[in-house]
């Protein structure tokens, strides 16, 4: 199959060699180290001069078949596979960072990654900065002799903020930095950021990558040299997936394309439908006119994802209110899923921010983040039309 086959024939074909049983769908290999027939061969891998696989922290043909689709879909030199998106985004820091460096940041990065750089790093002697995602002209005031990372999330979650990767890309060259872009919201089918000049991206696999709510996992793709850097650390501090996660991750590729398409149009409706209700008094969507920055969505994604958000007028107590009063709907945590799932950031997963902290990334008190499922679009908006109801 060749590299320019269509994005969902690379995610459905490119699979491992088949074994001798000639099976259609993928193997699962469920174990932890490999055989060698003798001892030399044995020391020859070992010592790198021979092909074969040792052990599965380092390796595993079931992840590597994940990591080979995902380089392929991102147009990324090399991958390595993690159990989580945190444990992504925690070892490519860790094996780039040395103490005394400082890392520039977008202000709207996920709520873990906050707790890293700020009550993390900051134990190793390593300092961030957070810059404004929208407000690229008054990054290279932040830029200081130490910083060695610039670090950012387009979409942000949960505000939607967007950052133009492009221009961060040429600012990241331009000032000698390494450009991390946590990929996860819009996945490789929606925005390649290593096309428009990131060296690194990470995913948490965990949201759409899965899809379907079943497992943990992530995802580290970039420059081989640096990818180097990143494979030895995580080979020797242990973060590998598991390769029952991996089958699952590798076989929910396949569908990537198809899922992607259906959750941004019925994101889209639903952004649409919101819009025009009483009592919500604001509607966040990247493909929506309304949306500050929906050129930049226009240009850099081919839809504007599965999330939307809204805010209801009665701040905090409607919502909550609305999302007792779902009954399709999950109330739940997670994204990404094949269920509606509607999150109220404010009581939960940003709820040890300060108020303060909160609203400098567009969460205010009566927002919703809604993580657009695969229902019937209809049975979605009928649920929010008698949830909004008067009663
Ligand atoms: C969920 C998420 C993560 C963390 O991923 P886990 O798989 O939960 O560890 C990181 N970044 C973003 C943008 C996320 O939504």
């Amino acid at each position: 199959m060749s590299d320019q086959s269509s994005f969902s024939t690379r995610a459905i074909r490119q699979q491992m060699e088949r074994t001798q049983y000639r099976e259609h769908s993928t193997p699962l290999f469920l174990t932890s180290s490999f055989t060698f027939p003798t001892a030399e061969q044995m020391a020859d891998t070992f010592a790198g001069n021979a092909e074969g696989i040792i052990y599965s922290r380092y390796n595993n043909p079931s992840v590597d078949e994940f990591i080979q689709k995902m380089c392929s879909l991102e147009g990324a030199e090399a991958g390595f596979a993690t159990a989580s998106g945190m444990s992504a985004v925690f070892s490519s820091l860790m094996a780039l960072v040395r103490s005394g460096d400082h890392i520039l940041a977008t202000r709207a990065v996920f709520g873990s990654t906050h707790q890293i750089l700020t009550s993390l790093m900051p134990r190793w002697g390593v300092s961030h900065t957070y810059v404004e995602p929208d407000q690229q002209d008054q990054w290279a005031s932040a830029v200081q002799e130490n910083t060695r990372i610039l670090l950012l999330e387009t979409p942000s979650n949960p505000g939607l903020a967007l950052v133009d990767l492009e221009a961060a890309g040429k600012f990241a060259r331009e000032h000698g930095l390494i450009l991390m872009v946590d990929n996860c919201f819009a996945t490789p089918y929606l925005q390649r950021p290593l096309e428009l000049g990131a060296h690194l991206i990470m995913h948490s696999a965990t949201k759409w990558i899965d899809g379907q709510g079943r497992s943990l996992g992530g995802m580290i793709l970039g420059d081989q040299a640096l990818m180097d850097e990143i494979v030895f650390f995580c080979r020797h501090t242990g973060p590998a997936l598991s390769p029952f996660n991996a089958w699952l991750m590798s076989k929910s590729l396949e569908t990537l394309a198809v899922r992607m398409e259906a959750h941004c149009k019925s994101a889209l409706q639903l952004a649409e439908w919101l819009q025009k209700q009483d009592g919500i008094s604001a509607v966040s969507y990247p493909f929506l006119s309304s949306h500050p920055q929906h050129e930049l969505a226009r240009k850099q994604m081919k839809l504007g994802g599965g999330i939307v958000t809204c805010t209801l007028a009665g701040g905090a107590d409607a919502a909550m209110q609305l999302v007792n009063r779902l009954q399709v709907c999950s109330r739940s945590s997670n994204l990404g899923d094949t269920r509606t799932i509607v999150t109220h950031p404010t009581s939960t997963t940003h709820s040890k921010l300060t108020e303060e902290e909160r609203l400098a990334v567009g969460i205010s008190p009566g927002l919703l983040r809604i993580s657009v499922g695969l229902e019937g679009i209809e049975d979605i908006i009928g649920d929010f039309a008698q949830a909004l109801a008067p009663q």
